[in-house]
C-alpha cells in the first residue's frame, strides 16, 4: 500500500471570541509548504473543526465549502489533487471560515493517522468527520481483477473504519454531550440497490452503512452520532465518466429527472454535522437522490 505521509499545505488557526461568520484579518499566512499566499482568518471560538475527506473536488469540495462558510475549521484532505484542496482552501477562507489542506491516502492507516496528528497539532482537536474519499474501479464480475476489488474496499470500506476509529480515540478520551462529535459516512444508492458492473462499489458502500449502524451503537456511549448520506446521481467527475447511453438510463430511472448537484449533497451533510437537531439523529442513512431508491 502506497504511504502519503500527511503535510499541512496551509495552515491557519486562530481563534476568537465572538460569532461565525468570521471576519478576515490581514495578517501574513503560516503556511509552511507549497501554499499560495494567503491570510489568517479568525473564527469563532466555538467553530467547529470538520475534516472532510476527499475535499479537493466534487461533493467533498461542496461539502467543505458549505460547512466552512457557516465560519468553521476545515480540514481539506485530498490524495493527490494539492492545487485543488488549495483552491477549496483558499475559498473557504474567502466565505469567513478557516481551512487547512493535508495530504493522507484514506486507505492507509498510517496515513490517515499522522492525518489526525496533524490536525491535533494545527487545530487541537477534531469534533466532525466527512467519510467522502472514495473511488471507482467498474467491471462486470467474471473479469473483475483483483486490485479492482481489493482497491476500492480499501479506500471506500477499509478507510472509512480507520478514519472513524482515529476520530473515535480521539474524541473518547474526553466525555462529550449527546451529539458533540459527529461522523457522516458519504455512501450511495449504490449499496442499497446494488448495480451492475460496481460489485466493489457496492458492497463497499453497503459495508458504510452497516458500519455506521455499529459504529453508532458503541459511539453513542461518548456523545459521538454517525449517519449516513447515500446520494444518488450526482454531478462530479465520477459521474462525469458516464457514457451518454448510460446516463440517459439513469435519468430516466430518477422520479425528479435530473441529476442531483454537489450542493444539494453538501445542504444534508451540513444538517447532520452542525445542526442541533440533529444531535439526537445517530445509525441513519439519508438519500438524496431525486427518489431514484424510493422505498429502500
Ligand atoms: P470525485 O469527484 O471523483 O472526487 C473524489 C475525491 O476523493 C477527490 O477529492 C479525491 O482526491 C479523493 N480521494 C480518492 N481516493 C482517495 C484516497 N485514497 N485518500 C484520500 N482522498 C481520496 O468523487 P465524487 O463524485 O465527488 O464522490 C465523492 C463521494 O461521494 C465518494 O465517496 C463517492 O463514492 C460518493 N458518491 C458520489 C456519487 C456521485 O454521483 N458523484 C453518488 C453516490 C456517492 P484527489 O482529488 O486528490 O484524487
Amino acid at each position: 500500500m502506497k504511504f502519503l505521509s500527511a503535510v499541512v499545505l496551509s495552515t491557519l488557526a486562530a481563534s476568537v471570541s465572538g460569532f461565525a461568520p468570521a471576519t478576515p484579518l490581514n495578517l501574513p499566512s503560516t503556511c509552511r509548504a507549497h501554499s499560495p499566499v494567503s491570510q489568517l482568518n479568525m473564527v469563532a471560538e466555538d467553530a467547529k473543526v470538520v475534516l472532510v475527506t476527499g475535499a479537493s473536488r466534487g461533493l467533498g469540495a461542496a461539502i467543505a465549502k458549505e460547512i466552512g462558510s457557516h465560519g468553521h475549521k476545515i480540514v481539506v484532505n485530498y490524495a493527490g489533487s494539492e492545487a485543488k484542496a488549495l483552491e477549496v482552501v483558499e475559498e473557504i477562507k474567502k466565505l469567513g471560515g478557516d481551512a487547512i489542506a493535508v495530504q493522507a491516502d484514506c486507505s492507509d492507516l498510517d496515513s490517515i493517522k499522522n492525518m489526525f496528528k496533524t490536525i491535533v497539532d494545527e487545530f487541537g482537536s477534531c469534533d466532525v468527520l466527512i467519510n467522502n474519499a472514495g473511488i471507482t474501479k467498474d467491471g462486470l464480475v467474471p473479469r473483475m481483477k483483483k486490485e479492482q476489488w481489493t482497491s476500492v474496499i480499501d479506500t471506500n470500506l477499509s478507510g472509512v473504519f480507520y478514519t472513524s476509529q482515529a476520530f473515535y480515540n480521539l474524541n473518547a478520551k474526553k466525555k462529550m454531550s449527546e451529539g458533540a462529535g459527529r461522523i457522516i459516512n458519504i455512501s450511495s444508492i449504490v449499496g442499497q440497490i446494488g448495480q451492475t458492473g460496481q460489485a466493489n462499489y457496492s458492497a463497499a458502500k453497503a459495508g458504510v452503512i452497516g458500519l455506521a449502524k455499529s459504529n453508532a451503537r458503541e459511539f453513542a456511549a461518548r456523545g459521538v452520532t454517525v449517519n449516513v448520506i447515500c446520494p444518488g446521481f450526482i454531478k462530479s467527475d465520477m459521474t462525469d465518466e458516464l457514457s451518454e447511453e448510460t446516463a440517459a438510463y439513469y435519468l430516466n430511472q430518477i422520479p425528479l429527472r435530473r441529476m442531483g448537484t454537489p450542493e444539494e449533497v453538501a445542504g444534508m451533510a451540513r444538517f447532520l454535522a452542525l445542526d442541533p437537531a440533529a444531535g439526537y439523529i445517530t445509525g441513519h442513512s439519508f438519500n438524496v437522490d431525486g427518489g431514484i431508491a424510493i422505498g429502500q
